[in-house]
């Protein structure tokens, strides 16, 4: 080898070297969530189908957020109770959460990178909003005075929201000791919904220089309903 090329190689190796030092930490595999666009609805009206169809759109639009990203790996639960199939109970940590949603992994599903959300509209006492077999791949029951108190306020981030809470039954987060818990897995994960998906429509009708219409809302649907999941 000529002393030239000799040269060549060498600092070939040193930039080799100098860029594997400054290479950013590899990033997470590619995951990217959807909602699944086969959402099935069951028992809606044309208007109740429209605020659900919004509020998938919402969702699937947070989900694919760097923001929601932050939101899940900074966010305090005060519940993560994750009963697997077989009984056991788990506590994953937030990074663990993440990669389930991110996967789209329902309990009774691998990772397929699709959160099915199968709807169906039912009389519900007023005050549960829904409730959600767990770990089921069946259907999510959400109740009619709900949808509709959604359609009156042109509110579908709260349905984003909700939705959101129920899947993260399916992938089989429980309330604990019981569905009058707040603050765990599913309660955070719905609200972080919610709020990401409202925070944007504000900026837009800000620079837009509109009102906030979905300001004037009545702030209670996700906080002050409560929802069953049946075990
Ligand atoms: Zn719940």
């Amino acid at each position: 080898m000529t002393t030239k090329r000799l040269l060549l190689v060498m600092a070939a190796c040193t930039l080799a070297r100098a860029s594997a030092q400054q290479a950013p930490p590899a990033p997470a595999a590619a995951v990217a969530v959807a909602v699944d666009p086969d959402l099935k609805l069951e028992g809606a009206s044309p208007e109740q189908a429209d605020l659900i169809q919004r509020a998938k759109a919402e969702l699937d639009r947070v989900l694919d957020s760097d923001d929601f990203r932050k939101a899940i790996e900074r966010a305090t639960f005060e519940g993560r109770r994750l009963r697997l199939a077989n009984g056991d109970i788990q506590e994953p940590d937030n990074a663990e959460i993440l990669k389930i949603i991110l996967e789209g992994r329902e309990r009774q599903t691998q990772a397929d990178n699709k959160m099915t959300l199968d709807v169906r509209l039912r009389e519900l006492r007023r005050g549960t909003v829904g409730s959600t077999r767990l770990g089921s791949v069946g259907k999510i029951t959400t109740s009619y005075w709900f949808v509709n108190r959604c359609v009156e306020g042109n509110d579908p981030y709260s349905m984003a929201g909700h939705l959101a809470h129920e899947w993260m039954h399916k992938a089989g987060f429980t309330h604990y000791p019981d569905n009058s818990a707040r603050g765990d897995v599913p309660y955070e994960v719905g609200q972080i919904v919610r709020k990401l998906a409202r925070d944007e429509q504000t900026a837009k009708n800000k620079a837009l220089g509109l009102s906030a219409e979905y300001d004037r809302l009545p702030g209670y649907l996700l906080d002050e309903a409560e929802d069953e999941v049946i075990d």
